[in-house]
């Protein structure tokens, strides 16, 4: 009999589970909110429940809505994909206790790496190098506060320990600006994350966003599948993403990668997840793990053939699966522009009907997406709406593949970043490799 999966998310992800799925002749299970009826994949799953209304506090993180449709469809399994419940240890532990396969680490692992302060102390053990701060959560006194911020040195970031989403941080440069600071960063974190736990770390000003895929089996077997570049970002959310990253230190990265490998074998991690660090000068500084599938997942998938998704499914399932690093084997370059539905001056989100599209193709293209000619982008969620990968033997065709796929690509009725992605592939300082986490938001747009 084959397993039944639940796929708990929306959207390209969904599609890209779905798509899986079906290739591992798994059952699905497609749910969604009144407020997506018209999803793609609610057509080729084998089963559709609609788990509560549009707004996603009453349907995708809607925990009890979820476990209750697994329970209705006798599914085996819950694939989270990112955003939403992905990274939610608590529903984890419930899937797990109503008997149901989440498919990602332990409840426990999703834990401990939900948990910034955990998770640095949890790669420091591991030998992996963190972002220079404080360790453990900045105490009350403020007397004390401030002297452990200037040991640190200004400029120092203030960061919410449950915090995701480029959310729950804040840069302080002076010290007549740190206990105001605090606060609002805490009011903030206890409002998004309902945790005002904050850490210290020390600002790094001009890095370059540097991470690591991994998959391993939890049996003492991890693997990588190199490193990505996301460096591209808006107010800390990645807008095009690369692999491999180019002009890393050979020395600096050997020992990255097999510290990232012990540390999920010390950690008994079982599936995939990314290790996001900060990189600059030669070094690597250690800022997070996801234990989940990312967003920019194909670009590693297109340099390697590696295909991640089909990897959390079996390894999930405990399906036949052998982990050996040398049978991966890294060809050529890929790059993703994430598409948004919005505005590409303002970034103003624009959900509407697409009244016609059409998604580029060819040799070397990807398009990772779940929209439609005559598809209605609903206002209630995150504004991407596909992703393009373009993969070629250099960085440099790569980008002139990207240039011609978005000339081909066209969505008519709505907004979209179409135009702001055409403009940085032809910016110099992108082509020539040059740009950090600040360049988009700094020199490119006052440009
Ligand atoms: P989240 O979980 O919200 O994504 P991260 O810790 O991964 O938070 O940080 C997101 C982004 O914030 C990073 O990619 C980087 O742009 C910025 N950032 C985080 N920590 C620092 C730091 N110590 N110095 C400079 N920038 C930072």
């Amino acid at each position: 009999m084959s397993k039944k999966i639940l796929i708990a998310n929306r959207g390209e992800i969904a599609l890209r589970a779905l798509r899986a799925c079906k290739e591992l002749d798994l059952k699905t299970v497609a749910i969604y909110s009144s407020g997506d009826k018209e999803l793609k994949h609610l057509r080729l799953a084998d089963e559709t429940v609609c788990i509560g209304p549009a707004n996603p506090l009453e349907s995708y993180l809607n925990i009890p809505s979820i476990l209750s449709a697994a329970e209705l469809t006798q599914a085996d399994a819950i694939y989270p994909g990112y955003g939403f419940l992905a990274e939610d240890a608590d529903f984890a532990e419930r899937c797990e206790a109503s008997g149901f396969i989440f498919i990602g680490p332990s409840s426990t692992v999703v834990r401990q790496m939900g948990d910034k302060i955990t998770a640095k102390e949890l790669a420091e053990k591991s030998s992996i190098p963190t972002v220079p701060g404080y360790k453990g959560k900045i105490p009350q006194d403020e007397t004390e506060v401030k002297k452990i911020a200037s040991k640190i040195g200004y400029p120092i970031i203030i960061k919410a320990s449950a915090g995701g989403g480029g959310r729950g941080m804040r840069v302080v440069t002076q010290e007549d600006e740190l206990i105001s600071s605090i606060q609002l960063t805490q009011q903030e974190a206890k409002n998004a994350f309902g945790n005002d736990t904050l850490y210290f770390e020390k600002f790094i000003k001009n890095p370059r966003h540097i991470e690591i895929q991994i998959v391993a089996d939890g049996n003492g077997n991890a693997i990588h599948l190199g490193t990505r570049d996301c460096s591209m970002q808006r107010r800390h959310q990645k807008i095009i993403e690369e692999a491999p990253a180019l002009n890393i230190n050979a020395e600096s990265l050997d020992k990255i990668l097999k510290a990232c490998l012990d540390l999920c074998i010390d950690i008994e991690y079982s599936g995939v997840g990314t290790l996001e660090f900060l990189y600059e000068e030669n070094e690597f500084y250690f800022i997070e793990m996801n234990t989940r599938i990312q967003v920019e997942h194909p670009v590693s998938e297109m340099i390697t053939g590696f295909d991640i998704v089909k990897a959390q499914l079996k390894i999930a399932l405990g399906m036949n699966m052998t982990l050996d690093q040398k049978e991966i084997v890294f060809r050529g370059h890929a790059i993703e522009c994430r598409i948004n539905a919005e505005d590409p001056e303002t970034f103003i989100p624009s959900p509407g009907t697409i009244e016609k599209m059409h998604p580029p193709g060819g040799f070397g293209v990807r398009f990772d997406s779940h929209i439609y000619s005559g598809y209605v982008v609903p206002p209630y969620y995150d504004s991407m709406i596909a992703k393009i990968i373009t993969t070629a033997n250099t960085r440099e065709s790569c980008i002139k593949r990207m240039l011609s796929a978005l000339d081909e690509f066209f969505a008519i009725g709505i907004k979209t970043n179409h135009s702001l992605h055409q403009k940085l592939l032809q910016d110099q300082t992108f082509c020539e490799n040059k740009h950090d986490i600040n360049y988009l938001e700094g020199a490119f747009l006052k440009k």
